[in-house]
């Protein structure tokens, strides 16, 4: 352990632990935007600046190590200044887009200009305008709003494991994107748009659905068993957007399911009762008109809507049939993985204990 003094007051961390983590611990507030607990560290943003003695220039205090003794001041008129004019540097080619940005509210770029109360900007001049859109199908990237934090280049790399974006060209040029500046093809996580500290990285579906007065409804993710904690975020009763907690226990990653995917919820075209299929019967010609309720084609098929209790009792005769005529094992169960473990076990139970056969799978084997 590493005993240190911050702002006058001694604290002890853990050695290999870095100033920040000191600071943290105090819960002082600094500033940062390229900081994020779960990635490397990075020092690319400039605004965890502090003063330690000894050393004749502020330091970022995200990079560097603690040491036994050290002493470290957090906050001076001096250090307030720099990190304003480093602000003012990353705004000064900003666009001035907050009224229509998805992410105002909720922006750290626009929080920070907020507190230090910047307006006017002593470095105005040449901007970055990026007018190709990438196409693909679930990220807006706005690149004319990234301050090239880095988050997101190390989330792909050290989280997601995928290392499709990275910095391209040089100094004023500078730009995140996938290789050759194509469109992003990648696994669509949506991980780097959760770190994204600005409204550069957005998800396309968010599009003007909403950005406060939002409601928070925490669930799971009803894609797969891993059940990942998600955040809904609803307006006017409908899902705009989810998000998940880095509390949870999926430490808010999420996959391109859990994150995206949730436009079926108010889609007009779900199942909301059973069907049961219509074999017509050869000798007989087929007339969807005489019938009510009406039927239903799905992909060709002849359906129509029953009751659960038509639809329960229908299942339970059918099977009965078939075992009583051609035995068990001619009847096999294949599970979800959408389904709870615990709903994955009655199944198992019901295909192995009620209709007697072990022809039981899972859809994950595939
Ligand atoms: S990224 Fe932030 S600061 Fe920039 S326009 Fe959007 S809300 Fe405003
Ligand atoms: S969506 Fe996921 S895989 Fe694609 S760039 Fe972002 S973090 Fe990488
Ligand atoms: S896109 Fe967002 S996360 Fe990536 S470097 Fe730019 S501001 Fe940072």
């Amino acid at each position: 352990m590493v005993t240190l003094t911050i702002d006058g007051k001694k604290v002890t961390v853990r050695k290999l632990s870095t100033v920040l983590d000191a600071i943290k611990k105090l819960n002082i507030s600094i500033p940062t935007l390229c900081h994020h607990p779960d990635l490397t560290p990075f020092g690319g943003c400039r605004l965890c600046i502090v003063d330690i003695k000894g050393i004749a220039r502020p330091t970022t205090a995200c990079t560097t190590p603690v040491s036994e003794g050290m002493e470290v001041i957090t906050t001076s008129p001096t250090l307030e200044k720099m990190r304003r004019t480093t602000l003012e540097l990353l705004l000064s080619d900003h666009p001035d887009d907050c009224r229509v940005c998805e992410r105002a509210g909720d922006c750290k770029l626009q929080e920070l200009a907020y507190f230090y109360g910047i307006r006017e900007n002593h470095f105005l001049g040449e901007r970055r305008i990026y007018k190709k859109r990438d196409g693909n199908p679930f990220i807006e990237r706005d690149m004319e709003k990234c301050i090239l934090c880095g988050k997101c280049v190390r989330v792909c790399d050290e989280i997601e494991g995928v290392g499709a974006i990275d910095f391209a060209y040089r100094g004023f040029r500078t730009k995140i994107c996938p290789p050759y500046d194509k469109d992003l093809d990648c696994e669509f996580c949506g991980q780097c748009v959760a770190v994204c500290p600005t409204g550069a990285l957005t998800g396309k579906m968010w599009k003007q659905k909403g950005r406060q007065n939002l409601k928070e409804i925490d669930t799971i993710c009803p894609y797969c068993g891993c059940g990942c904690n998600i955040t809904l975020l609803i307006k006017r009763n409908d899902v705009i957007r989810v998000t998940s907690k880095p509390e949870t226990i999926n430490e808010g990653w999420l996959c391109v399911k859990g994150r995206f995917c949730y436009e079926f919820i108010n889609s007009p075209e779900r199942l909301t009762k059973p069907l049961i299929r219509v074999v017509p019967k050869e000798s007989s010609a087929f007339s969807v008109q005489q019938t009510n309720p009406p039927f239903l084609s799905l992909s060709k098929e002849l359906f129509r809507e029953a009751s659960w209790d038509e639809a329960l009792n229908y299942i339970a005769d059918r099977l009965k049939e078939i075992k009583e005529k051609y035995g068990p094992d001619s009847i096999a169960g294949l599970s979800s993985a959408k389904c709870t473990n615990e709903e994955n076990y009655l199944f198992q139970k019901f295909i192995r204990a009620v209709i007697g056969t072990n022809n039981v799978d899972h859809c994950a084997r595939y």
